[in-house]
C-alpha cells in the first residue's frame, strides 16, 4: 500500500472533492483553500516533485493545464482570471511530495507571491 496521500486520493482510496477527473489526472478540492477556487489537479502517476519529471512526462504536464483549464471553466473563473502555482520543495514551500498544480481563482492577487 501506498503511502503517498495524492496516489491515496488519486485511487479514491481517500475521500475528496472531486472537481474533474480523467484516465491521467485528477483535480480536487484543497483542504485549506486559500481562494474562492483551490482546486490542486495531480498526475496519477506517482512523480515527487518538478525536478522529478522526465521528458516522456511532458504530454501529462500538459494534460494537468488542460485539466486546470476545466476547472477554471466549472468554477466559473475563466474570464476573471486564476492562477496557477507548482510548489518545488522546501523554498516554495512544498508539503506533499506528489506532484500539484494549485489552481487559485475567485479573487484577486497580489503580485509577487510571497
Ligand atoms: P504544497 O504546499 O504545494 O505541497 O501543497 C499541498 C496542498 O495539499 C496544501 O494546500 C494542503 O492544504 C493540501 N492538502 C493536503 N492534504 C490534503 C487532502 N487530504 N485533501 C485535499 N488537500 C490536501
Amino acid at each position: 500500500m501506498t503511502h503517498c496521500i495524492f496516489c491515496r486520493i488519486a485511487s479514491g482510496e481517500i475521500p475528496s472533492t472531486v472537481v474533474y477527473d480523467d484516465e491521467h489526472v485528477v483535480a480536487f478540492r484543497d483542504l485549506n483553500p486559500h481562494a474562492p477556487t483551490h482546486v490542486l489537479v495531480v498526475p496519477r502517476k506517482h512523480i515527487a516533485t518538478l525536478n522529478d519529471l522526465v521528458p516522456e512526462d511532458a504530454e501529462l504536464v500538459g494534460r494537468m493545464y488542460l485539466a486546470a483549464r476545466e476547472v477554471a471553466h466549472i468554477d466559473g473563473v475563466a474570464e476573471s482570471g486564476y492562477r496557477t502555482v507548482f510548489n518545488c520543495n522546501a523554498d516554495a514551500g512544498q508539503t506533499v511530495f506528489h506532484l500539484h498544480m494549485h489552481v487559485l481563482g475567485g479573487r484577486s492577487m497580489v503580485w509577487p507571491p510571497g
